[in-house]
């Protein structure tokens, strides 16, 4: 091509933006979010867009809704697990299957505002940022005991990992080619977005939003789930629960000695026994703490080193 062909080949040329929508169990929601959603992208100067709909294992008519959309709209393109895999699998099955020049992630439920799209594409292509991302400003529409253990955990996580994986930080983000092959590259089965987004690193800048209750269906998360997601955090991007339980491991022993030796010196006998066996249960309590520390780590290291794929796909449309 020369110069001027190129020059005009470029001027033709618009950007693809991929968007990736993880579903799990979602017909009730899919349908204003697919009307809400190409609304928002319209008139995005500039782009096209695609949408990549991964279906993860839904028990309901997702799958169906999927399909029929593939069908109708060259734009729709769908991957079906074969079960539930977990929002994580779908996230990355999607940029997998993205070819887009800029891709995001966006849930089913309309939390995330499809107007920020068009925001955030203007972002990265005019203010030079790899990223925009989603700040969710609030937390109303959540029950307070799972608002409060959600700060608490980002308390936790943003101490223990030292990256940047704040409350509000979530998935809903655009992001160019490079950051989008950089998250695609980190290929661990134990996967955990938010801090890969972090890991990666790239320039992000954070759009404010606020929160929303879902349009319809209902939330995927139990606190069980949470609490294991939560887990899976921190043991993903970080040993320092390995190193704390050492450390409180010392000090126990410690105060362990200290207790013994003026048991003895005490001379009361009697007073002494009750003390020892409450040192004896509760040493031996945070000791299966500290060794369930440990298992987790192996038991991450086992899951990892089966090399089993992140996720399976059963069906495909549109591509
Ligand atoms: N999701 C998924 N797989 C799961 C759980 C959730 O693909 O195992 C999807 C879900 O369909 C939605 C997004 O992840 O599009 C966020 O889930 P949800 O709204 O239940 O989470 P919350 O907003 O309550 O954190
Ligand atoms: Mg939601």
């Amino acid at each position: 091509m020369n110069n001027t062909a190129e020059i005009i080949y470029k001027e033709n040329t618009k950007d693809l933006i991929s968007i990736i929508v993880p579903c799990y169990n979602e017909e009730k929601a899919l349908p204003a979010f697919y009307r809400a959603v190409t609304d928002a992208v319209k008139d995005i100067d500039g782009a096209d867009c695609e949408f990549i709909f991964v279906d993860d294992g839904s028990k309901d008519s997702t799958s169906k809704i999927l399909e029929s959309y593939s069908n109708m709209d060259p734009r729709c393109r769908y991957l079906s697990f074969s079960r539930n895999f977990g929002k994580e699998a779908a996230m990355y099955a999607g940029l997998q299957n993205a070819s887009g020049d800029y891709c995001v992630f966006i849930d089913a439920d309309l939390q995330h505002p499809p107007e920020l799209l068009k925001d955030m594409y203007h972002v990265i292509k005019t203010e030079g940022y790899d990223c925009c991302a989603g700040l969710r400003e609030d937390r109303s529409g959540e029950s307070p005991l799972r608002t409060f253990l959600s700060r608490s955990f980002y308390h936790v996580i943003g101490r223990v990992c030292r990256l940047d994986m704040g409350d509000g930080k979530g998935d809903f983000r655009m992001m160019n080619r490079a950051m989008a092959d950089s998250v695609l590259e980190l290929k661990e089965y134990n996967r955990y977005m938010k801090g890969i987004f972090s890991f990666v690193g790239f320039e992000t800048k954070w759009i404010p939003f606020h929160n929303v209750e879902r349009t319809a269906g209902e939330t995927k998360w139990s606190l069980r789930a949470l609490f294991r997601y939560a887990m899976d955090g921190i043991l993903s991007f970080s040993t320092a629960p390995s190193a704390i339980a050492g450390t409180i491991g010392m000090l126990l022993l410690f105060a362990a000695m200290v207790a013994g030796i003026s048991s003895l010196l005490s001379g009361h006998g009697l007073i002494g026994i009750p003390l020892v066996i409450c040192l004896i249960l509760g040493l031996n309590g945070v000791q299966m703490l500290f060794l369930s520390v440990l298992g987790q780590y192996m038991s991450k290291e086992y899951m990892e080193s089966k090399r089993r794929p992140i996720y399976i796909v059963k069906k495909k449309g549109g591509f």
